[in-house]
């Protein structure tokens, strides 16, 4: 404890041996920079079960940006964002609006896999308010250095991120909102939820 705050850091919540505190996200004017310090964050407990973190991808000069929940089994494992099931959709729909997704930026509220094991399976299971808040200042910095026009939440872990725990994507989808990281925000469900699983 005493050695966190001594590094400046601000602690969320503790939960026996678990820490949450606020990511560390450094300064800086470079995407590179800020991937490179996330790799190290170790700001909550999901850094401990994930491989890797996941960071967005995308150039900082894209004009949208899309922001999903977690990290899931396959982004874990590949160290990208939206590469299994729920991205090969979010592709389909990207290419459906004429949006080629290398101009987009994609990335997550949360940037490490949070999962419970069922027999060979990982299970993914949703951040909860700690994880996003000890997280969110990867997805702030991120969100200042590419400034985007648009702004997508896919799902509501996003929504809440940018908005407050209080948002609720059932109520706010398609509207169009704004505050101060996009003049346009939207909110839609995330992709997973029209995958059907076969479990
Ligand atoms: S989930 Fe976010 S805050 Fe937690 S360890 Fe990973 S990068 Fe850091």
């Amino acid at each position: 404890m005493e050695e966190l705050i001594v590094r400046g850091q601000e602690i969320i919540a503790k939960r026996g041996d678990d820490l949450w505190t606020r990511a560390p996200a450094p300064e800086t004017k470079s995407l590179s920079e800020l991937r490179a310090a996330a790799r190290k964050c170790t700001a909550c407990p999901l850094y401990k079960n994930a491989t890797q973190t996941v960071f967005g991808e995308g150039r900082k000069s894209a004009r949208i940006i899309l922001v999903g929940e977690q990290p899931g089994d396959y982004e874990d494992v590949k160290g990208k964002p939206f590469v299994g099931p729920a991205g090969k959709l979010l592709d389909r729909a990207l290419e459906d609006a004429g949006i080629d997704r290398s101009e987009v930026y994609v990335t997550n509220t949360v940037k490490h896999f949070k999962w419970e094991p069922r027999g060979k399976r990982r299970i993914h299971q949703k951040p909860n308010s700690r994880d996003i808040a000890a997280c969110r200042p990867w997805l702030e910095a991120e969100l200042r250095l590419v400034r985007p026009e648009v702004l997508v939440c896919l799902g509501s872990t996003a929504g809440q991120a940018i908005f407050g725990p209080s948002f609720r994507v059932t109520k706010e989808r398609g509207r169009l909102l704004e505050n101060e990281f996009a003049a346009r925000i939207v909110t839609t469900v995330h992709p997973s939820l029209s995958i059907v699983h076969p479990f």
